[in-house]
C-alpha cells in the first residue's frame, strides 16, 4: 500500500479517521527502515494527543471467555458514551502465522459498531518487538479519540508483564472449577493483577460462587497491599448473558477517579514510560555493541580463553568492558 505523509498521517489521526489509523498502525508495524523512521516522527507528532484513555489489560487463560467477555463488555462500554479500541499481545501468532487473538470474528458486536475499533495482534520478531507495536499502536488509538483501551493477551509467559506494563489496569478472567481460579495465584499472577473475574456464573450455583469468591479473597489478602492501595476485588459476571458488567465497570470507574485524584494514576504511568524508555536505550546500546564485529570477535575469543580457563568470566567480561570504554 502506498504511503502517506506524514502530515496526512497526523491529518486522519485528528480527524478520527478510521482508515488512516490503520494504515498508520500498517506504518508502525513495517521492517522497512525508511517506514520506521516516518513512524517515529509520526508518533512524536501525536505525543501531545495522548494519554487520555483508561488503558486497561485483560488476561486468562485460552477458553475462559476473554473473547466474549470483551464483546459484551465492550459493548457496555460504548454504552457509557465511551470509544473504545481492542488490541491484543499473542504470544502464539508468531507461530501459529495468525492471530488467535484481537480477531475481528471472535467479537461480532463489536466488530460492527463504528464506535469501537479492533486490531489484531502486530507480528513480531521478538515479543519485545510486538510489544512496542502494541504501545504504539495504543497511542495512536488514543491520538484518534478512543477513550477507552482493551489489551487482551492470553496467560502465557511474559506477554502478561508487557501488558501489565503498558496499562492502567489488569483484569484477571477467570472460571469456576478444575482448581483454576487457586492455580492462577500460584502462578504468580497476582501481584500483577488489579481485579478477578470469574466468568460464566450462569454454570455455578450462587453456593459454589460466593465459595469461590472468598476462597479467591482469603488468598488476595495474603499479598501485601498495592501501590494503587486499592484491595483486588473478585467480581463475578456471565459474558454471555451478558450479567455482571454494571459492577466491574463501576469499580473501573472508582478506580480511575480515586487513584487520579490521589496522584498515583499518572504517577504509574510515568513510571511506565521511564522504564519503557530505559529498556529501550538498553536494547539500543546492546544492539549496537553486538553488531560491532570487532567486539563480537573478543567475546568469542574470551569464550575460548574461559573454557580452557585461561581467565574467569568476571576478568573477562570487565576486559570487554575496558575495550568498550577505549
Ligand atoms: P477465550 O478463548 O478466552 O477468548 O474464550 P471465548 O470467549 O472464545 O469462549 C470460550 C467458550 O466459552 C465459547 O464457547 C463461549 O461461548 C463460552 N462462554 C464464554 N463466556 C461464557 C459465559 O459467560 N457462560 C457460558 N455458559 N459460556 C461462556
Amino acid at each position: 500500500m502506498k504511503r502517506l505523509a506524514l502530515s496526512e498521517y497526523v491529518a486522519g489521526i485528528k480527524n478520527h479517521d478510521r482508515t488512516i489509523l490503520g494504515r498508520a498502525i500498517t506504518l508502525i508495524e513495517s521492517k522497512n527502515v525508511s517506514d520506521r523512521l516516518l513512524a517515529q516522527k509520526l508518533i512524536t507528532e501525536i505525543l501531545p494527543l495522548t494519554g487520555n484513555s483508561f488503558r486497561l489489560g485483560i488476561t486468562g487463560a485460552p477458553g475462559v471467555g476473554k473473547s466474549t467477555f470483551i464483546d459484551g463488555f465492550g459493548s457496555h462500554i460504548l454504552s457509557q458514551g465511551k470509544k473504545l479500541a481492542v488490541l491484543a499481545i499473542d504470544p502464539s501468532s508468531k507461530v501459529s502465522g495468525g492471530s488467535i487473538l484481537g480477531d475481528k470474528t471472535r467479537m461480532e458486536s463489536l466488530a460492527n459498531d463504528k464506535r469501537a475499533f479492533i486490531r489484531p495482534s502486530p507480528a513480531g520478531d521478538s515479543l519485545g518487538g510486538v510489544a512496542q507495536n502494541t504501545l504504539e499502536t495504543l497511542l495512536l488509538c488514543e491520538a484518534a479519540g478512543f477513550d477507552f483501551v482493551i489489551v487482551e493477551t492470553v496467560g502465557v509467559g511474559q506477554s502478561e508483564t508487557i501488558v501489565k506494563d503498558i496499562t492502567d489496569y489488569m483484569m484477571f478472567l477467570t472460571i469456576s472449577g478444575a482448581g483454576d481460579e487457586l492455580q492462577g495465584i500460584k502462578r504468580g499472577i497476582m501481584e500483577m493483577i488489579d481485579m478477578v473475574v470469574i466468568n460464566k456464573s450462569d454454570q455455578v450455583s450462587e453456593k459454589e460462587l460466593s465459595r469461590l469468591i472468598s476462597n479467591i479473597n482469603y488468598a488476595l489478602h495474603l499479598f501485601p497491599a498495592k501501590d494503587s492501595n486499592f484491595t483486588v476485588g473478585a467480581f463475578t459476571c456471565s459474558a454471555l448473558n451478558k450479567t455482571g458488567f454494571d459492577s466491574i465497570y463501576e469499580e473501573l470507574e472508582k478506580y480511575k477517579s480515586k487513584t487520579e485524584a490521589l496522584g498515583y494514576f499518572k504517577e504509574n504511568r510515568n513510571n511506565q514510560q521511564k522504564a519503557w524508555f530505559r529498556r529501550l536505550t538498553e536494547t539500543k546500546i546492546l544492539e549496537y555493541y553486538l553488531n560491532n564485529t570487532e567486539l563480537q570477535k573478543l567475546i568469542s575469543d574470551f569464550e575460548k580463553d574461559i573454557l580452557s580457563l585461561k581467565v574467569g568470566p568476571m576478568e573477562a567480561a570487565q576486559s570487554i568492558l575496558d575495550f568498550i570504554k577505549k
